[in-house]
């Protein structure tokens, strides 16, 4: 019996590469996606197995990530870095439910992972092909969710973190577990845009393992959450689930896992997924209306800041919208006061009280929870004075990245 494989593809121009390699993106630019050999899965992976690891006590499978090993990604049980993550609660509410109008509703905690965020599952995953491929340094571009998540799995596997800061607009709840794990936070004079530049230039010519949502195997790891949600409901596909779309990796994550368990015949049939965009940041809602691709936005408005995002969302969107036959539809408003109840085709609009804005950490939407407090004495912030090339094409010295980075090591 031949062993599970993979390859990464481009979701744009379907160039494959060998699975285990330190890319990133296609030769063309494009997104890379983890292509599974799900025929050789067919006969290794079932309903009953992931449940009888449910029961287990065994590290890998108390991991609400790594209890679907076989559809995350092949690897020894020995390389796995885990904390364990997942294992969130799915919630009911009477009261919620009538609240909505929806008789049966259900809300997945993504909030209740080791540091807060569904980050973590996509980060498990990361942190294990880092170590797959030698790398002992990683580094990221966040304001939030992503470095706390980052600096606590690098620090579980003996690496050196760093992460990437723009200037104000950053959660420091978040910053706060990052810096407290360990990592080296680098604020930089600039958005997040300049920010997530700076990093990858660090990481190509330092030898740092980029960690951001643009890294195919967080995705891999995220879509757990698939997998999880449907144990949650022993294994009934439920009519529509609902996920806040901001860069779109969860909802690309969440797609995707879906269609493998359609593929290999473990479910008769897909959800359909709605995607909720806050009106002030919606480059893939409107794109979705219009039938073209993704147009960045000048700026981006919300209050809701874990899907504040101008352009990323021409990352995965293409995933998205390749991925049939899962059923899109795009929100109609979506505000923290206001969200978008999808029910029958047409949108119904209810509204949400305003003190809480809404964020990524439900799969269904809900209200925030406060992020931990940190109260360690933290390490004050590096502040970078390197602001971002203006043209991007040309090459500049990478003098800058001595003191932040050092020099590479591997
Ligand atoms: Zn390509």
């Amino acid at each position: 019996m031949s062993a599970p494989s993979f390859r990464l593809v481009c979701v744009d121009c379907g160039a494959p590469y060998p699975g285990f390699e330190l890319r990133y993106r296609c030769g063309c630019g494009g997104t890379l996606d983890v292509v599974h050999d799900l025929p050789t899965l067919r006969d290794r992976v079932g309903f009953e197995l992931f449940d009888r690891r449910l029961a287990s006590k065994a590290r890998h499978d108390r991991s609400g990530v790594w209890r679907f090993r076989e559809l995350i990604l092949p690897v020894a049980e020995g390389e796995i870095v885990t904390k364990p993550e997942g294992n969130t609660n799915l919630y009911r509410s009477e009261a919620l439910a009538a609240w909505v109008g929806i008789d049966d509703v259900a809300w997945k905690h993504e909030g209740e992972n080791p540091t807060g965020s569904f980050k973590d599952r996509g980060m498990t995953v990361g942190i294990t092909v880092a170590k797959k491929l030698g790398m002992n340094r990683v580094a990221c571009a966040s304001t939030g969710n992503t470095s706390a998540s980052m600096a606590s799995y690098a620090a579980a596997a003996g690496m050196t973190a760093y992460v990437f800061i723009p200037e104000g607009k950053v959660a420091f709840g978040k910053l706060s577990q990052a810096l407290a794990y360990g990592a080296t936070t680098i604020q930089i004079e600039g958005d997040f845009d300049a920010a997530m530049r700076l990093v990858q230039e660090a990481c190509a010519a330092r030898g740092v393992y980029l960690l951001n949502s643009i890294n195919p195997f967080r995705i891999e790891g995220q879509k757990a959450i698939a997998f999880e949600l449907l144990q949650d409901l022993q294994w009934a596909v439920p009519d529509w689930i609902v996920v806040p779309g901001g860069n779109l990796g969860n909802s690309a994550a969440l797609g995707k896992g879906f269609a493998e368990l359609f593929e290999l015949g473990l479910i008769p049939r897909l959800p359909k997924l709605a995607v909720i965009q806050a009106q002030g940041a919606n480059p893939f809602a409107t794109a979705f209306r219009s039938g073209r691709p993704v147009v960045p936005l000048p700026a981006a408005e919300t209050r809701a800041t874990a899907i504040r995002s101008t352009r990323a969302s021409s990352n995965r969107s293409r995933a998205c919208s390749k991925r049939e036959p899962i059923g899109w539809m795009e929100a109609r408003s979506a505000e923290p006061g206001t969200c978008a109840a999808l029910g029958d085709g047409a949108s119904r609009r209810i509204t949400v009280p305003a003190s809480e804005p809404m964020v990524e950490d439900e799969t269904i939407v809900t209200r925030a929870r406060a992020a931990p407090t940190c109260r360690a004495r933290c390490a004050i912030p590096r502040r970078l004075s390197v602001s971002p090339d203006p043209d991007p094409t040309t090459s500049r010295s990478t003098a800058w990245m001595d003191g932040v980075v050092g020099s590479p090591t591997t």
